[in-house]
């Protein structure tokens, strides 16, 4: 019997990755960003671990997602990055979760301040956040609001010759230099930030992406561990003969005579299509090519030159030596959205 594709996830992994975070975060409390479901990785998982490994401070998008980690982690500060909706607010005190506060309406809501929020300012993503033309108004909004945190995020920490980091540092500093005395503790930081220097790490850092061994630099995996390896078995080995096509669509065709293993895992677990004829597979230790279309419950990869591997043998999809960065440069994505595209319908179990 052939078995469904799988998910082995290191605790050690996880935990390396936190205290590696940790150490590259100076004086700053190491904070982890475990929205969507810890990156596609497992919340059930990833908090306890994280808990145990020392994270006391936790950010999720949704206050959904705030109310599933409370109930793993009853003593952990939360903030939900999303803020809330009115009819969310006394869950949000029920529970002790902090919304992180976008917009001015939100920083001026009654008994706003009675749930400790995360104040948002937005230094240049243009995306959430109070907008630079409003920051005239933030003593008052601090006011309204007495936030626990003063935020922003980095919208190109990832990329070495950008001078926008620099750019949003200076104005997250110049707001913290016109509240003064003020200014609450403060956090700009996600996992490429960090990277950037202490100058970024300010009170509180936010990393995601590293704690789940992606790396901002696809080229260099900054020593964090893979913490997930996905694995699937070789349902099938075929002998296929020179002018043979393989697949959907006949779009490969074999120039000579190859062994060929089919493999149990496909798009609807997360193998994106775009992988068709570009992807690699490690069997061994040893990199095989996807050969044809990626289908949506199999795949195909050229075996000829390995020997040892058999019917039901499991081949690494995605691990030790294919790292996720690997793979997501492959299918022209960020290792980001892999994570979070892994197929519900795949066993994990941790190790
Ligand atoms: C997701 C997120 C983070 C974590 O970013 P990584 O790049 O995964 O380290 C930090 N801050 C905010 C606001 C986020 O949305």
């Amino acid at each position: 019997m052939s078995r469904k594709p799988r998910l082995l996830l290191s605790r050690q992994a996880l935990a390396d990755n936190y205290q590696r975070l940790s150490s590259f975060s100076g004086q700053a409390e190491c904070a982890a960003s475990i929205k969507a479901n810890a990156y596609g990785v497992g919340i059930q998982f990833a908090a306890p671990v994280l808990w145990e490994a020392g994270c006391r401070t936790y950010f999720v998008a949704y206050l959904e997602e705030a109310l599933a980690l409370r109930s793993l982690l009853p003593d952990a500060v939360i903030y939900a990055f999303h803020g809330y909706t009115p009819d969310e607010f006394s869950v949000a005190r029920d529970k002790n979760i902090r919304p992180v506060i976008n917009t001015s309406d939100e920083a001026t809501t009654q008994g706003i301040a009675s749930l400790r929020p995360a104040l948002h300012i937005d230094t240049g993503m243009r995306r959430l956040g109070i907008p630079h033309d409003e920051f005239e108004r933030l003593p008052e909004l601090m006011g309204c609001c007495q936030p626990s945190l003063l935020m922003s995020h980095l919208a190109s920490a990832d990329e070495s010759d950008s001078s926008q980091s620099q750019q949003q540092l200076a104005q997250f500093e110049s707001v913290r230099d016109a509240l003064g005395s003020r200014c609450p503790p403060s956090s700009l930081a996600n996992t490429a930030g960090i990277l950037l220097g202490e100058n970024y790490q300010f009170d509180l850092v936010r990393p995601g992406i590293g704690l789940y061994g992606g790396s901002p630099d696809p080229m260099d995996p900054k020593g964090f561990q893979p913490v997930v390896t996905w694995q699937a078995q070789i349902l099938q080995l075929q002998r296929v003969q020179p002018g043979e096509t393989v697949g959907y669509g006949g779009s490969f065709v074999a120039q000579h005579q190859m062994q060929l293993a089919t493999i149990g895992v496909g798009y609807a677990d997360g193998y994106q299509r775009v992988l068709s004829g570009r992807g690699e597979v490690a069997i061994d230790g040893e990199r095989c090519p996807v050969v044809g279309r990626v289908s949506m419950d199999l795949v195909t990869v050229d075996v000829s030159r390995l020997s040892g591997h058999r019917v039901g043998s499991w081949v690494e999809i995605m691990g030790p030596t294919i790292s996720i960065d690997t793979l997501a440069t492959k299918a022209n994505t960020i290792g980001y959205e892999f994570l979070t595209r892994l197929g519900s319908r795949m066993e994990r179990t941790i190790v």
